[in-house]
C-alpha cells in the first residue's frame, strides 16, 4: 500500500486495471468511458498518429475496435464502424453520404424502420427518396438515370425474401456515379459479401445474426477506408456509438456464426420443403425452392445455402394465423430474427405495422402471412411443432 489515503480518494480511484504477466484469452470488457494518458507528449503522439491508444470511448474503445476489425474481415472491407443499433448504422451511414438537395433511390420492400426514416425523417433534411422494385432491373436503371446520390437496397428482403442482384445494380450505378449501400442483415457475410459484388457499403443489424443470442442491440457498416472515415466522424458527432459490453457480446456471437448459419439454413430448407407440401399453406417464399422468382440468382450467389428465413401464407388468412400462433409450443412469437431459437413474426402486425393497409397489400403483406426465422434446434422438433400448430389452425 502506498500512502494511506482518505476514504473518499480510495473510492474515487477504485476499478483500475489489474497488473499481470499473463493475458486473458478472451478480451476483457473495457467498460471505461475514458483512458488515462501518461503525459502531454503522449497526447500529441496519440492525436498525430505516432502512438496507438484510446482516449475517449465515444471516439474509440478496445471492444468496439475488436468488433470493427472482425466485421471488416468478414465483409472483405478495409474497415468497419460499429453503431448502437442497426437503425443507427443505416441512419449515420446515409447522413455521412448525403447532403441537403441530394436524392436517394431505395428498394420498395425495405425494413419498416428504414422506410420510415427515409420518408419522414431524411425528407425533413431536404433528402428525398424514390422507391423502386429492386427485382426489376429496368425500373432500377431508369431511376439511376436521374443521378441520385446513392441507391439503398437489401440483399434479401423482408418478409418476402426477394433477392437483389447486387452485381448488376452496382455496375449500372457506378456507370452513372451513383453509390450502392446494401443492408446485408438477412444474408450475413457467410452467404453474401456485397463489396465483392461491387457495392460501396454493406451494413447489418448486429442485433440479428451477428449477435445471435437475443441479448444485444447493435449495428455495423463496412466499406472502403475513405467511406468508413466519414461514417466514423458522423458517428462521433451524433454520438450513436456502441457500448463496450454490447460490442463484447456481438464478438462472442460471431465466434459461432458459421456454425449457427449452417445449421439454421439446413433447418430452413427442411421447413420450406415441409410447408410446400402442406394443404393448409397457400404460398411458401424461400429462395431455395425452384418456384422462387429468383431461385437462379440465389443458386448463383448464396454459396449453396438459401438463408435461415422462410415466409409462408396460411390459406385460412388472419384467423388461421391467430390459432396457428397459439398452437405453437417450442417456437416463440418474437419481433426479431437470426437468433439461436426459432421464432416467428407476423409482419402485418409488427415490422410493417407503420404501413397503411393499402401499402401492405401492394407489398403482398396479408394477415395470413407468417415469417419464420430458423434457429439451431433439431429440425425434427421444429417440424413437429409446426405440424401440430397447423393441425390446430
Ligand atoms: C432489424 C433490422 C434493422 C434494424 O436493426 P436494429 O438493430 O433493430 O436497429 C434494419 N434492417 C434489417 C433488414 C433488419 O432486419
Amino acid at each position: 500500500m502506498p500512502n494511506a489515503r482518505d476514504i473518499a480518494s480510495i473510492c474515487a480511484a477504485a476499478g483500475a486495471d489489474m497488473p499481470s504477466d499473463t493475458r486473458p484469452l478472451s478480451a476483457p470488457i473495457y467498460q471505461s468511458s475514458v483512458f488515462e494518458i501518461d503525459s502531454l507528449e503522449t497526447v500529441d503522439d496519440l492525436y498525430e498518429g505516432r502512438a496507438e491508444g484510446f482516449i475517449y470511448s465515444r471516439d474509440s474503445n478496445p471492444n468496439v475496435s475488436i468488433l470493427e476489425k472482425v466485421v471488416a474481415q468478414l465483409e472483405n472491407a478495409d474497415d468497419s464502424v460499429a453503431f448502437a443499433s442497426g437503425m443507427a448504422a443505416i441512419g449515420i451511414t446515409l447522413l455521412s453520404m448525403v447532403e441537403s438537395g441530394n436524392r436517394i433511390v431505395a428498394g420498395s420492400e425495405l425494413y419498416g424502420g428504414t422506410n420510415l426514416m427515409l420518408r419522414q425523417h431524411l425528407s425533413k433534411l431536404g433528402v428525398e427518396t424514390q422507391f423502386v422494385d429492386t427485382t426489376d432491373l429496368d425500373a432500377v436503371e431508369q431511376t439511376l438515370d436521374s443521378q441520385p446520390r446513392l441507391i439503398l437496397v437489401e440483399s434479401i428482403t423482408n418478409p418476402l425474401l426477394r433477392l437483389t442482384d447486387i452485381e448488376s445494380i452496382s455496375q449500372m450505378a457506378h456507370q452513372r456515379g451513383v453509390q450502392v449501400v446494401v443492408d446485408n442483415t438477412l444474408a450475413s457475410p457467410l452467404l453474401l459479401r456485397p463489396l465483392e459484388l461491387g457495392a460501396d457499403v454493406t451494413l447489418h443489424s448486429a442485433t440479428k445474426n451477428l449477435g445471435g443470442h437475443s441479448d444485444v442491440t447493435g449495428g455495423v457498416a463496412a466499406a472502403r477506408a475513405d467511406i468508413t472515415m466519414a461514417m466514423r466522424q458522423s458517428n462521433r458527432v451524433w454520438g450513436s456509438v456502441l457500448d463496450p459490453f454490447a460490442a463484447w457480446l456481438i464478438v462472442r456471437g460471431i465466434k459461432t456464426l458459421p456454425l449457427r448459419v449452417e445449421k439454421a439454413c439446413e433447418n430452413a430448407f427442411a421447413v420450406a420443403q415441409f410447408l410446400s407440401d402442406h394443404p393448409k399453406i397457400s404460398a411458401v417464399h424461400y429462395p431455395g425452392l425452384p418456384d422462387h422468382p429468383q431461385h437462379k440468382l440465389a443458386v448463383d450467389t448464396l454459396g449453396g445455402r438459401f438463408g435461415w428465413m422462410v415466409t409462408f401464407e396460411l390459406a385460412g388468412g388472419g384467423r388461421s394465423a391467430s390459432s396457428f400462433v397459439k398452437g405453437l409450443d417450442m417456437i416463440k412469437l418474437a419481433a426479431s430474427l437470426g437468433e439461436a431459437q426459432t421464432t416467428i413474426s407476423h409482419p402485418a402486425k409488427t415490422s410493417h405495422r407503420s404501413l397503411t393497409g393499402d401499402e401492405q397489400a401492394v407489398l403482398g403483406i396479408r394477415n395470413g402471412l407468417i415469417r419464420l426465422s430458423c434457429g439451431i434446434e433439431s429440425a425434427s422438433d421444429i417440424l413437429a411443432d409446426l405440424a401440430s400448430a397447423l393441425a390446430k389452425s
